[in-house]
């Protein structure tokens, strides 16, 4: 089986699998179909194509993603895989070509979009030749139950019955258990090897921060993150030209991304993007589909999202290449209300009130000081197996731990006096001793804790009772409308004195300042030399502009990082370097080494090595 790896090496220049690559691997070379869930990042692009080097005929790989093809045909073309595309962007001279090389047998991958199935003559084509595997990517798109059905997957359905006896593989990042079975039923697959991998992406970083000048903390994150890559997203398409103009104005290379522009413009966008032209694309949700780009250092969430789902699979673009990525989210309760004011436009009351729950877990995941990875990982019913996962902001500490039990107990016996019937406004209300219509009305300006908490303000009660919240002393009924309840252990915080601990941010904005300096990013953020790296950046960005393909197909930021520890100064010790194969090796590897070598004279008090 060494065989396998050697491969691996060779083809790819990756000295190890991922997660499960090699099980799939082996089982598709069996002649298995597989059934695979893996995030994003995972590699699954890869667990379809190394197998094209054992097997005989072509592996015919379905996807919906048009605009990705290209991309996705040029890097497997640079590992030195004879790879092409079939879909309605190409002229009738382009196709022919294609089709003339796969009746010649060397074509060792073909991608094409699921409309061509419905296409009788094509299948009778499809007949003719040696196929080794279909490889169906995005393979949620077939059911309905799924949240991207496309109804032209359904002709899927027919492969089996048209080819029997060739084996299929489906893929995807995202499937809930229903729609994983379902997937499985309507492709027909025969005993499959099934694999559900972790959700979990180790390499991003994830942090929330309060918003409090949306502007300045936007470019305070960028300056940490100068030169990078990385995603802004919005909610309007107002505040995406804002935005952009802004970053423009302070000398950052940015475009927009939205609805609103032309087909070309963001055509163009997303191409400058691509291809490291620009640094930052501000966009609406509308962007992201048709991207694979996978040095995504960054991306940053000005305002909340609608659901936990949207959050992670937006975040989910960064760090493809395993690098480590950093995810902030500026979390302002203000923002809450204009997701609301959408959700109540909506007629389906079930619709309604499913989206009001999926805020809810967004707002929870914003307001709780719980670990995000554990969060995000819980919210897809996924244990989070260890104690810290040290890549979010509280697991790094960002927070102060405190004793909290007083205010705890102050605020539950607001919430006790007014016999769990009242929502957290109102609770609040009554502990900063606002003379609200409600309060005079029901006379809670009559008990006993009204205003006992008016020293502290709004915001502290607010973050106590997230707390409480998280750490499950109190709950809040999952309802339009949800008021507070005591759980049995907030009632042995209330009457038996249990001690409580918080974690509280530093709330003056010098104090967050200085947080902001102290922190530095876990992993690997500037391990590297970083004036190398931008030097062998040009190389990679000169390459790429000749062969006309985005410059991560070249090398990933990953290889380039390596290079940048290294220092290798001859063939073979860059060829030990991960993400170099032995194309990439022969066609580029002597620019690289040369650009290495002039640093190095340049710097001649960098010694290699230590
Ligand atoms: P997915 O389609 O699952 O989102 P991709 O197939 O695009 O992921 O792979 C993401 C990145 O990881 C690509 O840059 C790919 O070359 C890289 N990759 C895949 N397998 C490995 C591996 N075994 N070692 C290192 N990098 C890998
Ligand atoms: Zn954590």
């Amino acid at each position: 089986m060494n065989t396998l790896i050697n491969k691996l090496k060779t083809i790819f220049g990756y000295v190890s699998f991922r997660p499960n690559q090699e099980d799939i691997i082996q089982n598709i070379i069996k002649g298995r179909d597989v059934f695979a869930v893996m995030p994003t990042g995972g590699g699954k692009s890869l667990c379809y194509q190394l197998p094209t080097k054992v097997l005989d005929g072509t592996v015919i790989v379905i996807s919906p993603l048009i605009s990705l093809m290209k991309d996705q045909v040029d890097t497997a073309k640079e590992n030195g895989l004879t790879a092409s595309f079939l879909n309605s962007s190409l002229s009738k001279d382009e196709s022919r070509n294609v089709y003339n090389s796969i009746s010649g047998g060397s074509l060792e991958l073909l991608y094409i979009a699921p409309e061509r199935f419905i296409m009788g003559h094509f299948i009778d084509y499809l007949k003719t030749i040696k196929i080794a595997l279909f490889a169906i990517d995005e393979a949620h798109c077939i059911s309905q139950w799924g949240h991207d059905f496309r109804p032209d997957y359904l002709e899927l359905s027919n492969i089996r019955t048209i080819f029997p006896l060739i084996p299929i593989a489906a893929f995807t990042a995202t499937a809930t258990p229903k729609v994983s079975q379902d997937i499985v039923t309507r492709l027909n697959l025969k005993d499959p090897f099934i694999i559900r991998a972790s959700f979990d992406r180790p390499n991003l970083f994830y942090r929330v921060e309060e918003k409090t000048n949306e502007n300045v903390q936007i470019l305070e994150f960028l300056e940490k993150h100068a030169g990078n890559q990385g995603i802004i997203y919005t909610t309007t398409r107002d505040s995406v030209d804002k935005i952009t103009a802004n970053l423009c104005a302070g000398g950052i290379k940015a475009l927009p991304y939205h609805a609103g522009l032309s087909q070309d413009e963001r055509r163009n966008n997303q191409e400058a993007f691509n291809k490291d032209e620009v640094n930052v694309i501000v966009a609406t949700i509308a962007f992201g589909m048709g991207i694979d780009k996978s040095n995504i250092r960054f991306v940053l969430h000005v305002s909340i999202p609608k659901s936990m789902e949207g959050y992670y699979q937006e975040t989910g673009r960064a760090g493809r290449d395993g690098e480590p990525s950093e995810c902030l989210l500026l979390f302002g309760r203000g923002d809450i209300n204009k997701i609301k004011y959408f959700i109540d436009q909506m007629q389906d009351e079930q619709e309604k009130d499913q989206a009001y729950k999926k805020l809810y877990k967004m707002v929870d995941y914003a307001a709780y000081n719980v670990c995000r990875r554990k969060a995000i990982l819980a919210y897809f019913d996924e244990e989070y197996q260890h104690e810290t996962c040290n890549a979010c902001d509280i697991c790094q500490g960002d927070r102060v731990r405190v004793d909290i039990t007083i205010d705890a107990q102050k605020i539950m016996s607001a919430i006790s006096r007014t016999e769990q019937r009242f929502g957290i406004n109102h609770i609040i209300d009554i502990m900063v001793g606002a003379r609200t219509k409600r309060i005079i009305e029901l006379k809670h300006d009559t008990i006993k804790t009204y205003g006992i908490g008016k020293d502290n303000g709004k915001i502290h009660w607010r973050n106590i009772l997230n707390e409480l919240l998280s750490q499950g002393f109190i709950s809040l009924e999952d309802d339009k409308y949800p008021v507070l309840k005591l759980s049995p252990s907030g009632k042995e915080v209330l009457f038996k004195s249990k001690k409580v601990y918080g974690l509280l941010s530093p709330e003056t904005k010098a104090e967050r300042l200085g947080q902001h300096k102290k922190i530095t990013i876990t992993g690997d953020f500037g391990s590297y030399d970083t004036a190398l790296f931008q030097r062998l950046r040009e190389v990679r960005a000169t390459i790429a502009k000749r062969q006309n393909v985005p410059p991560f197909i070249i090398f990933s930021d990953k290889t380039l990082h390596e290079m940048c520890i290294k220092y290798p100064s001859n063939l073979s010790e860059l060829k030990e370097i991960s993400g170099v194969g032995d194309m990439k090796l022969e066609r580029y590897g002597f620019a690289f080494l040369v650009e290495i070598k002039e640093y190095l004279f340049d710097n001649p008090h960098i010694i290699k090595g230590r």
